[in-house]
């Protein structure tokens, strides 16, 4: 059965619990606010699935294929000032669904959806869910630099594969593999991207942060964005605290990466979940499709 002695050796992408057929591990969140898989060892049938399912036990090897590079920039501007870098994510997304799919990726929860993270610390979480209209893709738009709670993403990503409908999945490279380890492989119908991704900061550091917030601003806002390109563009990072649950409200607060204290402790390594301080999937040759990333190094390149 599976048994956490090492922090640093558990993504927390409940690939084990999902998979259980005794239903028998949860996930429980620690005073860091990150999830880890306990097993109820009484009703545990030593099936061996929940290792199976592990990608930190099963990590797939860094071995070379041949890729392509491809330079992105979404051609519709709201898109574009709403995404952290070029909006390939939404391109991807808007084209799976152009097909009658469905996207997996990382927003806010909100009302109901809110159970899927329930025991996660704070006010404000972010959380797997799926999207099937594209006026719905800018709750995914915008890395949010805390780690998204998978819940029960897998199995449905699962359903929704059976039917025999395009999926797309979008997340970081341990949530990607370890979709991958559940699902046993890679089903035709579906495509998976995920990023160059630099660490998944605590929760609790994040709900502390939001905690903080509030005692400075007086209100309470609805959504915090990481990477706030209205103000200085793709050029300069600041985060921002905004009034109500869309990308366009009130801006309460906005901190660059040298003043804000959040950005700093991630910019500085100091807040992460253990394993991404030694991240095993941080390789070249990954089990996705796409990986995407910003590519700063477009400043060096002729307009033309
Ligand atoms: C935690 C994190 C760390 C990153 N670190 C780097 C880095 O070091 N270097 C680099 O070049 N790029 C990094 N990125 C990726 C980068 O910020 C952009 O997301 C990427 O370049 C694609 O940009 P985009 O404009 O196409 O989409 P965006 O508008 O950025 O769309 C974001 C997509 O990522 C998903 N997502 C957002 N937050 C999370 C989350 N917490 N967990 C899982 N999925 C999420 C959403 O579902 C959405 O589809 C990081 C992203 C995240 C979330």
């Amino acid at each position: 059965m599976i048994s956490i002695t090492d922090k640093s050796k558990c993504c927390g992408c409940a690939a084990c619990a999902q998979k259980c057929p005794k239903q028998c591990i949860s996930m429980e969140y620690d005073a860091e606010g990150c999830e880890y898989p306990v097993v109820n060892a009484d009703q545990c049938i030593d099936c061996g699935l929940c290792e199976k399912a592990c990608p930190v036990l099963n990590v797939d090897k860094d071995e070379p294929k041949s890729q392509r590079a491809f330079l992105v920039q979404h051609n519709d501007q709201k898109v574009l000032a709403e995404s952290t870098s070029g909006g390939a994510f939404t391109a991807l997304a808007q084209a799976v669904i152009a097909n009658g799919g469905i996207v997996f990726g990382a927003g806010y929860l909100r009302g109901e959806q809110l159970v899927r993270a329930e025991g996660a610390p704070g006010r404000l979480k972010v959380g797997h869910f799926s999207v099937e209209s594209v006026d719905e893709l800018w709750r995914f738009r915008n890395s949010k630099y805390v780690q998204s709670v998978v819940g029960p993403a897998y199995p449905e990503v699962k359903q929704q594969l059976k039917t025999g409908r395009e999926v797309l999945f979008i997340g970081t490279p341990c949530q990607c593999e370890g979709l991958l380890r559940f699902l046993g492989g890679k089903p035709a119908n579906l495509r998976v991207a995920d990023f160059v991704c630099r660490a998944n900061p605590a929760r609790a550091v994040f709900a502390r942060q939001v905690e903080w917030l509030d005692a400075k601003v007086g209100v309470k806002g609805e959504t915090v964005l990481f990477r706030d390109k209205s103000r200085f563009g793709y050029r300069y990072s600041n985060m921002c605290e905004l009034e109500g649950e869309t990308l366009y409200g009130e801006r309460l607060y906005s901190e660059g990466v040298e003043t804000d204290p959040y950005l700093r402790a991630f910019f500085a390594d100091l807040s992460d979940r253990p394993i991404c301080y030694e991240c095993p999937f941080k390789k070249r040759y990954r089990v996705t499709d796409l990986t995407c990333w910003d590519f700063f190094d477009v400043y060096r390149l002729s307009k033309e």
